[in-house]
């Protein structure tokens, strides 16, 4: 099973892929929280990548697609793997392309999250509350928001053309939009 989670920040992508991973048992690859894993370790790639996130701005595509390679390339990862964040941009599209070609599998579905504006606005202000993101300020969210627009809401053309998207209302409570997910997904062949 080879999944990608999309939509724009705040529409509940972190906590939806996890839980739908564990029940594929895949691994939900989070391109963010291997970054901020990094920033905390204060890795070479985590003092990259944090001047980036700080900004509300993409980490570069060498560094994100070099990651992400490594990653799937682990053991656990061999069976599938419901990818979170990633990808965001054309490159990383073709990037990713190619790696799944390499391993003889193919793309199976691409879960799209919709959720209104003013609620994203709403979730991420209250996250940052109890989170304490460093991203999460009002300024950098809206940021976040336009290079979302600009950069990763074309992808959803891109894959939708190939057949591979399903829209997934990301309104209500956890449990309800994982029951919508699973049911999105309940015909997809394992590749
Ligand atoms: P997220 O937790 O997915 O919202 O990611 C937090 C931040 O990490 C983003 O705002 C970017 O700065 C960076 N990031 C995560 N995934 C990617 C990606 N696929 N490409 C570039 N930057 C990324």
């Amino acid at each position: 099973m080879r999944l990608i989670f999309m939509g724009p920040p705040g529409a509940g992508k972190g906590t939806q892929a996890k839980v739908v991973a564990d029940r594929f048992g895949i691994p939900a690859i989070s391109t963010g929280d291997i970054f901020r894993a990094n920033v905390s370790e204060g890795t070479e790639l985590g003092v990259e990548a944090k001047r980036y996130m700080d900004a509300g701005e993409y980490v570069p595509d060498s560094i994100t697609n070099r990651m992400v390679r490594n990653r799937i390339d682990e053991e656990d990862a061999v069976k599938g793997f419901l990818l979170d964040g990633y990808p965001r941009t054309l490159d990383q599209v073709e990037e990713l392309d190619g790696m799944i070609r390499f391993t003889g599998h193919r793309l199976d579905t691409v879960i799209v999250l919709t959720v209104d504006p003013d609620e994203l606005v709403r979730r991420l202000t209250e996250r940052a509350e109890s989170e304490g993101r460093s991203d999460d300020t009002e300024e950098v969210v809206r940021r976040r928001q336009e290079v979302y627009a600009e950069q990763t809401e074309p992808l959803i053309e891109v894959y939708r053309s190939r057949g591979l998207v399903r829209e997934v209302n990301g309104i209500g409570e956890v449990d309800e939009v994982t029951e919508r997910i699973l049911d999105a997904l309940a015909d997809v062949q394992e590749s």
